[in-house]
């Protein structure tokens, strides 16, 4: 599940790889992956790569003569730069940018679903695109004051993933973020006094900040399907605290799992289990 670090990572790696090439051809495999008309994909043929960018949990892929690929792996897309062409019965393939060299960068998606999407926009234009225009300031590297940008009463853990409130964490860096300030997920956001606020500030932009550095250094093309994200705590439950030594705790959701620890967390109480809950009633 690629979030700020991961993504960031894949604009700086394929960006330096790939700047200057020229588009050959664009296809869209996906069903309803291109969610743009205009200007349509063969817009791009014989123009040039620029550059890789991110804002938040997008990519912006800019091409010569003021064009950008908007591009969302949502949670299980990828972007993956290839010495060769993918193949007609390639599943995974939703968005295939042709470039010169017989090089190409593709956008995959695993399993069944198909939500990964890209737009083809004016460069001028992404700003306004809405999944860009309502972003909120960015979580790395110096995200502003989180007494104000997190005043709302909304647990923590809700309020970090809002890419609207503050842009690039998700549901794994989230339980490293709250672990390493110390705070319960379900605490509310307009509940941090400053030196909480200031503590939660900090862990975000040190956390993600210390994956990209860990990925520098570890990580060159090609970028497995499967990231190695260091992560300490997430999805950890059972094991022993990094800090403390008692065991993580987990709270189960229909599709993802929240983990923390009770003695650092949350004052020593032991969190429901929503999944267990659901069975019991
Ligand atoms: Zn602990």
């Amino acid at each position: 599940m690629p979030e700020l670090p991961e993504i960031e990572i894949v604009a700086r790696r394929i960006g330096e790889a790939v700047r200057g090439a020229e588009f050959e051809s664009a296809l869209a495999p996906g069903v309803n992956t291109l969610r743009s008309f205009d200007p349509p994909l063969h817009a791009l043929d014989g123009r040039a790569l620029v550059g890789v960018r991110r804002r938040g949990k997008l990519l912006l892929v800019d091409v010569t003569g003021d064009l950008t690929v908007l591009v969302h792996l949502m949670s299980a897309g990828r972007l993956q730069l290839f010495h060769k062409r993918a193949g007609p019965r390639d599943r995974t393939s939703r968005l295939l940018l042709r470039l010169a060299g017989e090089r190409e960068l593709r956008l995959r998606e695993f399993g069944t679903r198909q939500s990964a999407w890209a737009k083809l926009l004016p460069t001028a234009s992404v700003e306004e695109d809405e999944t860009i225009s309502t972003l909120g300031p960015e979580a790395w590297p110096d995200p502003p004051p989180f007494d104000e940008l997190l005043a709302h009463p909304r647990p923590l853990h809700n309020l970090l993933r809002d890419q609207r409130v503050i842009a690039g964490v998700g549901r794994s860096w989230v339980d490293e973020i709250l672990h390493a300030a110390c705070l319960s997920p379900f605490k509310r956001g307009d509940d941090l006094d400053a030196d909480e606020a200031e503590a939660l500030r900090r862990a975000t932009a040190t956390a993600l900040g210390g994956a990209l550095d860990f990925y520098e250094r570890t990580l060159t093309l090609p970028i497995p399907d499967k990231l190695p994200m260091p992560l300490a705590v997430h999805r950890r439950q059972g094991e022993p605290c990094p800090r403390c030594g008692t065991r993580l705790e987990a709270v189960f959701y229909e599709d993802y799992v929240m983990t923390y620890c009770p003695v650092c967390q949350t004052e020593g109480r032991v969190l429901k289990d929503r999944r267990l809950s659901r069975l019991l009633k």
